[in-house]
C-alpha cells in the first residue's frame, strides 16, 4: 500500500511549498518511531508529567445497575489538562525538541487544543502561537487567559466565519513563512500524512495500556469497546489495543447533534450521508453538499463539531472492523448526569457520547459482558453548556448569568 493511505483513504494532498517540510516531518516520525529510547522518553514524560498509566476504572454502581454485566471505564479525564489531548501534544513537543526546531503553532476552536499545546510549550521551552477565531476568541475567554498567562501568544483571526476554519488557514500561512523553525501541532489524527498515523501513535498509549490492565483485573478482554469520535484520535487511541483481536467490537460514537435527518449533527459516518472528498490535506469522508461545499455542522460538544473525520478509521470502518454509531445531544446529556449519580464521574460532553451509547447496548448483552468506555476527558469545562440543558431553574439562571459575563461559547 501506498505510504500514509488506509485503503483508499488518506494521502498527503498538501501545497507544493510545504512537500519538504512534511517530508521532514515524516522522517523524523520514521526514525523516532524506530527508535526504542524515544518511546521511552515518552512513557517517561507521561508518567511523571501527566499521571499515567490512567487508571481503568471498575464501575462498580453501573455495573450492579446493568445485573451484573462488567462496566470499565478508561480514564483520560485524569491526563494533564483533562483530557487525551495531552498524549498527542506531548509526544509531538518531544519530536521537535528532537527536529531541533523552536516554535510551535496551533488552532483551536473551542480552546482545549490550545490549553493542551501551550501547556507543551512552557514545559519544553518553545515559542508557542495559537490561532483562534475571533469570535471564538470572545467565547473562551478563560481559556485566552490561561494561554496567555502560560506564556502563548494567542491570535484572533477576523477574516471569514472569525471560527476555526479560518484559524486554520491562518495557521497554515504562518507555517509556509516559518516553517524553518516552526512545527505545526496538529489536534487530531486527520490531516496530511504523516499526521494521522503518527497522532494515532502518541495515542496508542491508551489502548496499550487498556489492553495489559483489562487483562490484569479482568482476566479477559472485553466484549465490546466504545469510543467518541471527533476527529477520531482518542478512539483510535484505544482501539489500537484491541485491533488485533477481532472477537473484541470496537465502537465509533458520532454527534448525532438534534438528528441525523437534517443538518444539525457531525454524524459523519453513521449518518450515512457525507461523500469522500479531499481537503484539509487528506482523502475521508466529509458532510459536504451537492457541489462539494462542506457543511457546518452541531454538536453539544464543541469537540465533536467537525465536518471530516480520520482516514484511519474511515477505512476501518469500509473494513466493517469498526461500527459506527451517533448518540443525540439530549442522549449525552442524560447519560453524563447518570454517569454523574452512579459513579461520582464529570465526563466531558464528548466522551458522554460513548457513555450513552454503551448504555444503550448494555440491557441486550449477555449476562456476563464486559465492556471498556473511553473517557476522553472531564467535564468541568462544559458547566455552561449543561446548565444550560438543566432543568434546575435556579442553578440554570445563575450560571448563565455568569456565562453572559463571560461571554462563553454556548452549543449551537
Ligand atoms: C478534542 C476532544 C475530543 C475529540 O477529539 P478526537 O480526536 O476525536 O479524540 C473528544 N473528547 C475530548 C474530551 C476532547 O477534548
Amino acid at each position: 500500500m501506498k505510504k500514509g493511505y488506509f485503503g483508499p483513504f488518506g494521502g498527503s494532498f498538501i501545497p507544493e511549498v510545504l512537500r519538504e517540510t512534511f517530508r521532514q516531518l515524516t522522517l523524523a516520525y520514521e526514525e523516532a518511531r524506530a527508535d526504542p529510547a524515544f518511546w521511552q522518553a515518552y512513557l517517561r514524560m507521561m508518567e511523571n508529567y501527566s499521571g499515567r498509566p490512567t487508571p481503568l476504572t471498575f464501575a462498580e454502581n453501573l455495573s450492579r445497575e446493568f445485573d451484573g454485566r462488567r462496566v470499565y471505564i478508561k480514564r483520560e479525564d485524569l491526563n494533564q489538562t483533562g483530557a487525551h489531548k495531552a498524549n498527542n501534544v506531548m509526544g509531538q513537543g518531544l519530536l521537535v525538541k528532537r527536529m531541533g526546531k523552536k516554535r510551535v503553532i496551533a488552532e483551536t476552536g473551542a480552546g482545549q487544543h490550545g490549553m493542551a499545546t501551550a501547556t507543551m510549550a512552557a514545559r519544553l521551552g518553545l515559542e508557542c502561537v495559537v490561532y483562534m477565531g475571533a469570535e471564538d476568541v470572545a467565547r473562551q475567554r478563560p481559556n485566552v487567559f490561561w494561554m496567555e498567562q502560560l506564556g502563548t501568544t494567542v491570535v484572533p483571526v477576523t477574516a471569514g466565519s472569525q471560527t476555526l476554519k479560518d484559524a486554520i488557514n491562518e495557521a497554515m500561512r504562518d507555517w509556509v513563512a516559518s516553517m524553518d523553525d516552526t512545527h505545526y501541532v496538529l489536534g487530531t489524527a486527520c490531516g496530511g500524512h504523516p499526521f494521522p498515523e503518527m497522532v494515532a501513535w502518541f495515542q496508542s498509549i491508551i489502548g496499550l495500556e487498556a489492553k495489559g490492565q483489562i487483562m490484569a483485573q479482568e482476566g479477559r478482554l472485553p466484549d465490546k469497546v466504545f469510543a467518541c469520535v471527533g476527529g477520531g484520535s482518542n478512539a483510535m487511541g484505544i482501539f489500537s489495543g484491541f485491533l488485533e483481536h477481532p472477537e473484541v467490537e470496537l465502537i465509533g460514537v458520532e454527534a448525532g447533534g438534534e438528528g441525523l435527518q437534517g443538518d444539525r449533527h457531525a454524524a459523519r459516518i453513521a449518518s450515512g450521508r457525507s461523500a469522500v472528498g479531499v481537503t484539509q490535506g487528506m482523502k475521508t469522508y466529509f458532510l459536504q453538499d451537492d457541489d462539494g461545499q462542506m457543511k457546518s455542522t452541531h454538536s453539544v460538544a464543541a469537540g465533536l463539531d467537525y465536518v471530516g473525520v480520520s482516514p484511519i478509521l474511515a477505512d476501518l470502518h469500509q473494513q466493517g472492523r469498526v461500527r459506527f454509531e451517533a448518540a443525540l445531544d439530549t442522549e449525552v446529556v442524560a447519560a453524563l448526569k447518570r454517569l454523574m449519580k452512579s459513579e461520582g464521574l464529570i465526563a466531558a460532553l464528548e466522551s458522554s457520547h460513548a457513555v450513552a451509547q454503551a448504555l444503550k447496548e448494555l440491557p441486550d448483552m449477555a449476562d456476563d459482558a464486559c465492556i471498556i468506555i473511553n473517557l476522553s476527558g472531564r467535564g468541568d469545562k462544559d458547566i455552561f453548556t449543561v446548565a444550560d440543558a438543566l432543568d434546575d431553574q435556579a442553578w440554570r439562571d445563575f450560571i448563565m448569568e455568569k456565562a453572559a459575563q463571560y461571554k462563553v461559547r454556548q452549543s449551537g
